[in-house]
């Protein structure tokens, strides 16, 4: 009979030191001894690929896209190697894997690629021959041979794909939480652990900035049934599963995106601003059309990019954050949201209405204020009311 196959993912903090590297191979050795087959999908240890990064910047403030793959993906071989080491020294025979090693083929845009196939023949033998593999997270190889990576935190889509090919029972993604919270619990302390989250909902959460999960590896994971969980490599919680289509009446969640910029730029620039993005993979997060100019929102190392070029049309620029209530019918929220924050004097610069979710610019400094704000009101008294409803009605 075939055994189960799990994939497991460590991020950076999981990685960080010889030491912990050891509580990874523990949790390895656990799923193994317990009977299943395991993929091991690593990220670089923590602080190492801004650690690189750093040096690139040292270089040219706008290094080359494909030098940066190499240097970057440097970072996970590290870790992939010491821990298959680890686990070989503890005598269960591990082979560590690159991306291009294990298969994994991406399109050509070099820092923020998309994985196209992976080829697991490799990967295959060396299960059925017993063994763990351990593949690096975050990158892959084109088309052309050269190294791409992933874009930041794209080690959660390397292991949720190697699921999806492996057709694996389960992706399980250890990080340094022990789940998916209402608000990342590092800026909202009573925020609430979900035991499940639906799809919709996650994806919007990560398309927002909750970073515990890379935007892509949950849409891969939605589009392929991957069933996925997200858990703490210093615990043995069962964390939380992302699972099902139906998302949440109320707020579910809120996120968080720090290093965003806001530019204005006169009306007649937007066009070449727009074609200029498109040429260069930038992504505009909102655009706010007034009579005479256009607000931008845009990632702050896009904004170093484009800045070279589209300097002489920007009128004023100056960072910002974002703050994003998730869920349903969240339109009718906009005038309420404005006011708390204005009772903690807090200035709503900007605010923008999805289908899913509602977000409000803000200035950097007040995002952790105005999260606890909002997520006090909208999710902590929200479920108190629910809960008192629920005991009045029942008696
Ligand atoms: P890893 O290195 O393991 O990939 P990340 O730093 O990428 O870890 O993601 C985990 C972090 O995500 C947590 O430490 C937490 O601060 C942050 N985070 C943001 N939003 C959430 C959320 N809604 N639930 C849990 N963690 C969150
Ligand atoms: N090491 C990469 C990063 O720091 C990828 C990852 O951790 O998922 O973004
Ligand atoms: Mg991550």
């Amino acid at each position: 009979m075939k055994k189960p196959l799990i994939v497991q993912k460590f991020g950076g903090t999981s990685v960080g030191s010889i030491e912990r590297i050891h509580t990874v191979a523990k949790h390895i050795i656990n799923a193994k001894n317990d009977g299943n087959q395991v993929v091991v999908v690593v990220s670089a240890m923590s602080g190492e690929t801004n650690r690189l990064m750093d040096l690139a910047k040292q270089v040219d403030s706008v290094p080359t896209a494909r030098e940066l793959d190499v240097l970057l993906s440097a970072g996970e071989q590290v870790s992939m190697a010491l821990l298959a080491m680890t686990l070989n020294k503890l005598g269960y025979p591990a082979r560590s894997l690159t991306g291009a090693q294990a298969g994994i083929v991406t399109d050509n845009v070099h820092n923020d690629a998309t994985i196209k196939q992976i080829d697991t023949q490799l990967i295959d033998e060396l299960l059925a021959e017993d063994h763990i593999v351990v593949v690096a997270g975050f990158q892959g190889i084109n088309e052309k041979g050269d190294i791409t990576t992933l874009g930041r935190g794209g080690s959660d889509t390397s292991a949720v794909t190697l699921a999806g090919a492996l057709q694996a029972d389960e992706c399980q993604i250890f990080t340094d939480v022990d789940g998916i919270y209402t608000c990342d619990p590092r800026v909202v302390a009573n925020a609430k652990k979900l035991e499940v989250i639906d799809f919709p909902s996650m994806e919007e959460m990560a398309r927002k900035g909750a970073k515990v999960l890379h935007l892509p590896s949950v849409q891969y994971a939605w589009q392929h049934n991957v069933p996925l969980r997200v858990l703490s490599t210093f615990d043995t919680n069962p964390g939380s599963l992302v699972k099902g289509e139906e998302c949440q009446d109320a707020v579910c969640g809120i996120a968080l995106q720090r290093d965003m910029r806001l530019i204005s730029i006169e009306k007649e620039s937007l066009e070449s601003l727009k074609k200029q993005c498109l040429m260069l993979g930038i992504h505009l997060w909102n655009v706010i059309e007034h009579a005479e100019w256009v607000d931008v929102v845009l990632k702050e190392d896009a904004y170093s990019k484009l800045e070279l070029v589209f300097k002489d049309k920007i009128r004023n620029s100056g960072s910002v954050s974002l703050l994003t209530a998730v869920g349903l019918h969240v339109e009718g929220l906009v005038e309420q949201s404005c006011a708390l924050l204005s009772e903690v004097a807090i200035d709503v610069i900007h605010v923008s209405i999805n289908p899913q979710s509602l977000t409000l610019v803000v200035e950097p400094e007040s995002v952790d204020k105005a999260a606890n704000v909002l997520h006090e009101h909208y999710i902590t008294s929200a479920k108190a009311i629910d809960c008192l409803e629920k005991h009045a009605f029942w008696g």
